[in-house]
């Protein structure tokens, strides 16, 4: 694994507002506390989310992008960037893996974390589609688009981007997790970030609870004792 002092830019790619709030807002924060660039790149705006909605499909994505920036600032990112695709209707395709492979050589991350790309089994909420296919596309973008200055070569010259080898990628959301971050000093601010996703969980009963619940199992099963929080992830080194 990547040491910490060998982290000094971070991408996210994740599908929809929210995702990252969830999954690694906390490591986010962390990150962000010590100095580390962090960039957010959502591949929809989550335009099909919300219950009880009033909005048309724009309405809702302006809405999802503005609560997605304020979920940023909450831990710390001001660079959030959206690719617009329609939500629910992602696949991994070659465009999608050049538009991620362009913000990849554009960011030069150290670290990019994204969903895995596998079905859960055990819990479905982690294996939208949307999520699998963002996660393929950015692995493949990583390896290997990214860093081969002959795959998708008008990047280079058209845009002058030039290849880039990303070392290190975490997956949220997978059945086999390896690697937890402890985010007990941050949980208020990951906190924070969720519940400026007011269009989707204001409705919900009990969220605070349900999440904390949640991220306490990963801090047990990590190891971390008692009135601790985790995030889970899988690393994939990619160097
Ligand atoms: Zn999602």
């Amino acid at each position: 694994m990547l040491a910490e002092s060998e982290i000094n830019r971070v991408l996210t790619v994740t599908a929809h507002p929210d995702d990252v709030d969830f999954g690694a807002a906390g490591s986010v924060a962390l990150l962000a506390d010590r100095g580390v660039e962090v960039t957010y790149l959502l591949v929809t705006d989550g335009d099909a989310g919300g219950n009880d909605r009033d909005l048309d499909n724009s309405g809702m994505a302006e809405l999802r992008r503005a609560e997605q920036t304020a979920a940023a600032k909450a831990v710390g990112v001001t660079d959030v960037r959206f690719l617009g695709r329609p939500d629910g209707t992602v696949v991994p395709s070659l465009e999608l893996r050049r538009d991620i492979a362009r913000v990849i050589r554009q960011v030069r991350p150290d670290l990019v974390i994204t969903h895995h790309p596998d079905r859960n089994y055990q819990f479905a909420a982690p294996s939208h589609p949307d999520h699998r296919a963002v996660g393929g596309a950015t692995l493949d973008a990583v390896y290997p688009d990214a860093r081969n200055p002959y795959a998708f070569p008008e990047l280079l010259r058209d845009e002058g981007l030039q290849a880039w080898t990303v070392r290190e990628v975490w997956l949220m959301g997978g059945m086999t997790p390896d690697h937890w971050v402890d985010v007990t000093t941050v949980i208020e601010r990951k906190l924070a970030a969720l519940q400026s996703h007011v269009s989707q969980i204001a409705h919900v009963a009990g969220f605070e609870e349900a999440v904390k619940l949640r991220w306490a199992e990963w801090a047990a099963r990590a190891g971390f004792g008692d009135g601790r929080y985790a995030e889970a992830f899988q690393v994939v080194p990619t160097a």
